[in-house]
């Protein structure tokens, strides 16, 4: 999960309106920020940093750039580890021209590619698979860059959605299985590429369409040219976890509502199983919609019962185990005397490893709640995601392997209930075979 942001216009300068679009993707990422212009010499430029949009990045330099076609990344490390080689957008010089590259995904096939290319005498500066782009693209220097891009994109599998800026324009591509969205907006003559529609509303831009899996847009004085992959695939898979819990509430993904999305979850989760309660709980902010949808169909009142600190990042995006374990009791804490000898369902978006459930029910325990039953509005995450999430092997999941009361009792619930895949998939409103559940079901695509 990272963001990507691209602007394109041919009057304005829009090196600020990228910081401020990064700005609304900061949830896709929070470790690193970084943006990324041809300068006047024909030469690519960037700046990167650590943090956060505001920490990694300059408001005040960035509004002066005068520059009309930028591209910028937020990171959630991956493919790679956590170090400022790795943040993004990467840039080259190269013999065809300047080229930059920010990329939200994992390419599946990375390994098999580091060593081709290695074996062809490239030498990787990061340890990042979007490197492998660049290189492929580099290896081709009889072709112009975005012919280039586009060959090489061909031997990439996996997930991509990418903004890519060359001297030929920016450049808009989403792998042909749709895994991470993609979106196009537009203000007057500007264009604007974005991992969701809720990064335009802060620009005045509206929503012009998605990029479609398997498509290739170049953007520059001409306007919009579409281009095509040729990669045949059987069905798409556009990640279910999207609707769950990565994007944010206002944007709308394949057509979908994100809100709606997670308030239907919610409301089919109770419809399913309503115990006997006296409120409906949620975690905030990544439970909250789906806590209304369950208070609406249950008829159970909702009460903000646990406070997130406004201050502190998501906890699942941040790196290590001690960061997230230390993290959760600074962000959350649970309005003691709403708790105290009362019955609540708690609910939350999904249950990864169940650091954050466990912390946040014994810290309600400690405020002597008479019982507390946890509802998960996605299904149990039980094997790994190899298409841009940080799930990498089964031993991390509270559910592989474990019952349902096995994960109840390590995370101190009463009780514990899911949303069914079904549910789930119907809740989102799109066909079974254009989405990606493989990290509920374990059945990963073949390339
Ligand atoms: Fe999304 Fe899960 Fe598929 Fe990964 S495995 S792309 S998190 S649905």
């Amino acid at each position: 999960m990272c963001g990507v942001f691209g602007a394109y216009s041919p009057s304005d300068f829009v090196a600020e309106e990228v910081y401020l679009g990064l700005s609304a993707l900061q949830h896709r990422g929070q470790e690193s920020a970084g943006v990324a212009w041809i300068d006047g010499g024909g030469r690519m430029n960037s700046i990167k940093g650590m943090g956060l949009v505001h920490e990694a990045l300059s408001q005040s330099a960035l509004s002066e750039a005068p520059v009309r076609s930028v591209i910028g990344h937020v990171r959630y490390s991956t493919n790679g580890s956590s170090m400022l080689q790795n943040a993004q957008p990467i840039c080259a010089n190269y013999a065809r021209g300047p080229v930059a590259i920010a990329h939200n995904g994992s390419l599946t096939n990375f390994n098999e590619l580091r060593t081709t290319l290695e074996n062809r005498g490239a030498i990787f500066q990061s340890t990042g698979d979007t490197e492998a782009i660049l290189q492929l693209l580099a290896h081709q220097p009889k072709l112009k860059p975005f012919d280039a891009l586009r060959n090489a994109l061909t031997e990439a599998r996996g997930a991509y959605s990418l903004v890519v800026l060359m001297e030929e324009g920016l450049v808009a591509a989403r792998d042909p299985w749709g895994f991470r969205p993609l979106v196009l907006g537009r203000r007057g003559d500007n264009y604007y590429v974005a991992s969701e529609s809720c990064a335009f509303g802060l620009l005045g831009a509206s929503f012009v369409r998605e990029i479609e899996p398997g498509e290739v847009v170049l953007i520059n004085g001409k306007g919009t040219s579409s281009y095509r992959l040729p990669i045949k695939t059987d069905r798409k898979w556009l990640c279910s976890f999207e609707y769950v819990y990565f994007a944010r509430p206002d944007s709308v993904i394949g057509g979908q509502s994100v809100y709606r999305t997670r308030r239907e979850m919610g409301r089919k989760l109770a419809s399913r199983d309503t115990p006997k309660a006296d409120f409906v709980a949620a975690f905030p902010d990544s439970g909250t919609t789906a806590a209304l949808g369950y208070s609406e169909a249950s008829g159970m009142p909702y009460e903000s019962a646990v406070v997130r600190s406004r201050y502190v990042g998501r906890t699942f995006v941040q790196p290590t185990q001690k960061v997230r374990e230390l993290g959760v009791r600074i962000k959350l804490h649970p309005c003691g005397e709403l708790f105290r000898d009362r019955e609540a369902v708690l609910v939350d978006d999904s249950l990864v490893r169940g650091t954050t459930a466990g912390h946040v029910v014994s810290m309600i325990r400690e405020c002597k709640a008479r019982a507390l039953h946890l509802r998960i509005s996605s299904p149990p995450v039980r094997y790994p995601c190899f298409y841009g999430i940080d799930t990498p092997s089964s031993g991390d999941l509270a559910a592989a392997g474990q019952t349902t009361a096995d994960v109840a009792r390590t995370v101190g619930a009463d009780s514990l209930h899911y949303l069914s895949r079904e549910d789930m998939i119907e809740a989102i409103g799109l066909p079974p075979d254009s989405l990606c559940t493989a990290c509920f079901d374990g059945r990963h695509p073949d390339f």
